[in-house]
């Protein structure tokens, strides 16, 4: 399974400093999964440990832990340096994400401890990725590492830090978004500033002009 454990209150961009700001709603907040309903920018992780119990009842044995919506709150479901096209700038560090992630899958696996977990959120670390991972795993607080936005740019990654290589350092996603602005306009989904074979298609333009817009 791939399960986003908690949603929070959707974000939209501020007008005035285009941040990434909680919409206005009302409380309490009936709509999410996993959310403080009197306090919908917070999770309640509640019923998702349930649901994470009823899965390993019913033989479900790996998961992969995501939180929040990526239409939705993109900062905390992708903790990016720079938004998609259609996004807004992280309301705070997204270092702070990160640390988010690591913590809802450390609940999770607390809770659960025989179901594997998948955690996410690790391509924002960037050079610090493999030592943030390599403490995760060794402590017990996630099974695995799952790489997204990493492994379209950088897809040896792990087999580079496994066989103690130094990192590629102009391979490493930096958090651009543009593999999500692509889609999200029509077009494919590919690392268009660092990967060459995307780099060379006429979609790479229209990406940059559309990031360029929306700055
Ligand atoms: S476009 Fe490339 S550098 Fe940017 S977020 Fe996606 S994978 Fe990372």
């Amino acid at each position: 399974m791939r399960l986003s454990l908690a949603d929070i209150v959707p974000f939209e961009k501020d007008a005035d400093t285009a941040l990434g700001r909680p919409m206005a709603c009302e409380l309490p907040f009936l709509h999410g999964f996993g959310v403080d309903q009197n306090e919908p920018t917070k999770f309640d992780l509640r019923e998702p440990l349930q649901l994470l119990r009823r899965y390993r009842e019913l033989g479900i044995e790996l998961v992969n832990v995501t939180l929040g919506s990526p239409y939705y709150n993109p900062h905390l479901q992708r903790p990016a340096a720079y938004p998609p096209s259609d996004g807004y700038q992280p309301p705070a560090d997204p270092l702070q994400f990160v640390k988010v992630h690591l913590d809802a899958v450390r609940a999770a696996k607390a809770a659960v401890p025989s179901l594997k977990l998948v955690g996410t959120g690790y391509t924002y670390l960037q050079e610090w990725l493999p030592n943030v991972a390599q403490h995760e795993v060794r402590c017990g607080h996630v099974d695995f590492v799952g790489l997204g936005r990493m492994v379209l740019s950088y897809p040896e990654l792990p087999r580079d830090v496994c066989a103690g290589q130094p990192m590629q350092r102009k391979r490493i996603c930096r958090t651009f978004s543009e593999c999500t602005t692509g889609p999200r306009n029509g077009m494919i989904s590919g690392c268009f500033p660092l990967d060459p074979f995307y780099k060379a298609m006429p979609e790479a333009k229209q990406v940059r002009a559309l990031r360029d817009a929306a700055k």
